[in-house]
């Protein structure tokens, strides 16, 4: 400020010399402040030396960020500066903008003021670039951007352009207008077009070029996912997909590998049959559904399991299975190993009309008498026997002369069956007998012991199948009767009947 001073002080010295020689004398000024009288003559060599002959070439104005405006020398610029005073008015102001598209410029100072009041500092917060499917570009403010997608304008480039891809693995961005004339020249708009997905045993995915895909399979990739995975099973009807290398792992867990492994046929009385999940067995079981084919078992009406022992034999089964076969009767035949190996073809014919076959041993001994090893030979070669020709083992054994022990139980490792009821026809070889003893002991649960190698016993049968059925009685396997009765035959259990 003190040079401000002495420019007045200057000026009033001025004024009173310039009364007296107004005519011949010039003022000059300094950018420092500094002013001089010379004559006109002089004052062309003042200017070569930094002397102005008008006050207006020396000072400038400067401005505040608060608005105000001073005039300074030039010289004191930096000095004001040091204190907050700046040379350009575009120093101390902002362009503002409003949503609905007006500029407006203010102090530094008022910016909050403004911001409070809906001004924005920057034009990209109140517009928005938007994009033709042509190529073009076009800034719009916000409150339009409605109106132009209306009229075909999109928010982003991704709207208007697409990936296309070339056969040897190029890839570019393409505005929509340009893709008709893109795919003239060899490019595709489909990357399945170009390339594949391909898989790993052990889960990878990559994407190949059409023209590598041999190569790739060369080496252990496959182009269907189904050639890499598998479809595992649980108990309760989850069906997973995993990756080849992983199955065996899910096997530890519980999966596996074929829907049959986790199901199990279930059975009407009305013929229906249903193959539902393992865990789902036991509830329909409880609603009507049987385990083993029911043959039309009505469970509420009395059943009878009919046993033959000791055969099969040529000269008197096949009688047998006859009368069965002609009523819808089945039986249960507890074979002999031996027996067994030279008929095939009837054992065969006791499956397909759905008799049961049960293990008799191999050649009828008293198993009591015999060593383990022997009593195993009997039990395992009249299994393998069976199983050979039917393609199941019998899952039940009736000892010879219903002679046992926990051994002998031990061994077999199936349910016992005996008899409640045992005609003695070996002794008597009397049909009529035979026949009037069974009619006369039957009843519900009971399990009659009978010889198919007898053919006073063939005969007895044409009458019992006929007469028990008139009865009211049904002809059971032992498989039926028990799971009809509510018994799981179980291996270490002997039963003679089921009530
Ligand atoms: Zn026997």
């Amino acid at each position: 400020m003190k040079k401000l001073i002495a420019v007045l002080m200057a000026m009033n010295i001025c004024f009173l010399t310039g009364s007296v020689h107004a005519q011949e004398k010039i003022t000059m000024y300094s950018i420092d402040g500094s002013r001089i009288t010379v004559s006109a003559s002089e004052a062309e060599e003042y200017k070569k030396v930094g002397w102005y002959d008008n006050l207006s070439q020396v000072t400038t104005v400067m401005y505040s960020a608060d608005g105000r405006e001073t005039t300074v020398f030039i010289g004191e610029v930096p000095e004001y500066k040091n204190v907050g005073w700046y040379e350009n008015l575009s120093d101390v102001t902002k362009t503002m903008y409003s949503l609905d598209g007006r500029e407006i410029t203010v102090f530094l100072t008022d910016v909050p003021a403004y911001r409070a009041v809906g001004w924005y500092d920057s034009r990209s917060q109140v517009t928005k670039t938007m994009y033709s499917t042509d190529g073009r570009e076009i800034t719009v403010l916000l409150k339009d951007v409605d109106a132009y997608r209306n009229v075909g304008w999109y928010d982003s480039i991704e709207d208007v352009t697409r990936i296309m891809y070339s056969l040897d693995g190029r890839q570019l961005r393409v505005f929509l207008g340009d893709v008709e004339a893109y795919k003239q020249v060899g490019w595709f708009d489909d990357i399945d077009a170009v390339s594949k997905e391909m898989y790993s045993i052990d889960g990878r995915s990559i994407r190949v070029l059409l023209k590598d895909i041999d190569a790739y399979k060369k080496v252990g990739w496959y182009d269907d996912i189904r050639d890499v995975t598998k479809i595992l099973y649980a108990p309760d009807g989850r069906e997973i997909t995993v990756f080849l290398s992983e199955v065996d792992a899910y096997k530890q867990v519980g999966w596996y590998e074929y829907k049959s492994h986790v199901q199990k046929t279930l059975y009407s009385r009305d013929g229906r049959e249903i193959a539902v999940f393992l865990d789902d067995v036991e509830a329909y079981k409880q609603v009507g559904w049987y385990e083993i084919r029911p043959y039309g078992v009505d469970p509420l009406k009395p059943m009878i399991a009919l046993t033959f022992d000791d055969g099969p034999k040529a000269s008197t089964t096949p009688s047998i299975l006859d009368t069965l076969e002609k009523y819808g009767a089945r039986a249960t035949f507890f074979v002999l190993g031996n027996s067994a190996k030279n008929n095939p073809d009837i054992l065969q014919r006791m499956v397909s009309i759905g008799c049961q076959i049960g293990n008799h041993s191999y050649s009828h001994p008293d198993l009591k008498t015999y060593s383990a090893t022997n009593v195993a030979y009997q039990i395992d070669t009249t299994e393998a026997i069976v199983s050979s020709i039917v393609g199941f083992e019998p899952a039940v054994v009736r000892p010879p002369y219903g002679s046992y022990n926990k051994d002998i139980m031990a061994i077999a490792d199936k349910p016992f069956i005996l008899w409640s009821v045992d005609t003695l026809d070996w002794k008597y070889r009397d049909a009529e007998y035979v026949k009037n003893y069974v009619l006369k002991t039957a009843r519900d649960g009971a399990i009659i012991l009978m010889h198919d190698i007898h053919s006073t016993t063939a005969e007895a049968v044409k009458s019992i199948v006929p007469e028990l059925i008139a009865k009211g009685y049904q002809l059971v396997t032992i498989d039926e009767l028990a799971a009809h009765k509510g018994y799981t035959l179980q291996s270490g259990y002997v039963y003679s009947q089921f009530k």
